[in-house]
């Protein structure tokens, strides 16, 4: 079975654990959210690609979600020493191999795609992991100057997330690069060669939204011939972990599984989504969602543990053969 998964960094990574253990021997490709990226010190960091690089081969701190396990953080004391800004980026050692790799490859002239394939091929990852693009796409927030009373200024998101906590009003999210992008290498065959193409619980503006923005992929979601299921990132009122009310607060979507859903929209509507799935404690949004033209069941939706994660994963691939045209 080959199935599709557009992934964000830990929302999408701790699901795909589920996936494989639900299919251990299905084909997985995954599609990597590239437009969290972010150059610091010279070096071209790519966080989504690498949670999801770092969650799959074992290598992930299993405290943080994100960055390495038994990392020491030196380089960032002596960056700090030196007076070097930003210091409220987490570069540790560890991965600063991974970063320092990634740079030298680009910068001889092979392309992101071939630069994540090399570095996967160390951590054996059970999957293939493609980034939406090999063009720089970059998201930025647009929020109050606090310098400038009464003006507005775009910010990279990392500097909006990392260093903000998404505390401040993000007016407008706007993913820089992303109308002159092209999808990279094998992403549209993957999309439109798999039997089911999944929609992790991942963040629906700033890592799916910006998959998506890619032009060219919205439109191979569409025309897929595989079902399209999502989960939701939302369970009742807020995201499960992180600050993903917030952005889509900043898109005009409330945070409910059913706002969420209309916001990607039916696939027989112009959307991409064939079915949804709530978690239990929100089956009264059922309705709405169907309302919409979204086939939706109510399951438990706390990736707390594999087990858990993984019949999720299974929920979704029987909803799909459920929808399956
Ligand atoms: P990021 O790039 O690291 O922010 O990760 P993603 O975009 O892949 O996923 C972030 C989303 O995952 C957030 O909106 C969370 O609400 C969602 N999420 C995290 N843990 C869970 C969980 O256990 N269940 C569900 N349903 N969503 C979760
Ligand atoms: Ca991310």
């Amino acid at each position: 079975m080959r199935l599709t998964v557009l992934a964000g960094g830990i929302g999408g990574s701790t699901f795909l654990r589920g996936l494989l253990k639900a299919r251990p021997d299905a084909e997985i490709t995954v599609i990597g959210n590239t437009a969290d990226d972010i150059t610091l010190f010279g070096l071209r960091v790519c966080p989504d690609l690498d949670t999801v690089m770092y969650t799959l081969g074992d290598g992930i701190s299993k405290e943080r979600g994100w960055g390495r396990e038994d990392e020491t953080w030196v380089i960032k004391e002596e960056l700090a020493a030196y007076g070097m800004e930003p210091t409220w980026f987490g570069l540790g050692d560890r991965d600063v191999a991974t970063h320092l790799v990634r740079t030298q490859m680009l910068d001889a002239g092979y392309g992101l795609t071939a630069v994540t394939e090399a570095l996967c091929t160390r951590w054996n990852l059970p999957v293939r992991l493609l980034p939406m693009s090999d063009d720089r796409v970059e998201t930025h927030v647009v929020v109050d100057d606090p310098d400038n009373p009464g003006t507005r200024k775009a910010i990279h998101f990392q500097e909006y997330w990392v260093r903000l906590h998404a505390e401040v009003t993000a007016h407008k999210i706007v993913a820089v690069g992303q109308e002159k992008a092209k999808p990279a290498p094998g992403v549209l065959d993957a999309i439109a060669e798999c039997d089911v193409l999944l929609v992790p619980p991942s963040n629906p503006v700033v890592s799916v939204g910006t998959i998506l923005g890619v032009p060219g992929i919205r439109e191979a979601v569409r025309e897929t011939a595989a079902p399209v299921i999502g989960l939701s990132p939302i369970i009742g009122t807020g995201p499960v972990r992180g600050m993903a009310d917030k952005v889509l607060a900043a898109v005009g979507v409330q945070s409910t599984a059913a706002a969420v859903a209309q916001y990607y929209g039916s696939r027989a509507a112009g959307g991409v989504l064939d079915g949804w799935l709530i978690d239990t404690s929100d089956a009264a949004q059922l309705g709405a969602i169907v309302a919409a033209g979204i086939h939706a069941q109510a399951v438990p939706l706390w990736m707390t543990d594999e087990t858990k994660t993984a019949a999720m994963a299974d929920a979704a691939l029987t909803l799909a053969e459920a929808v399956r045209r």
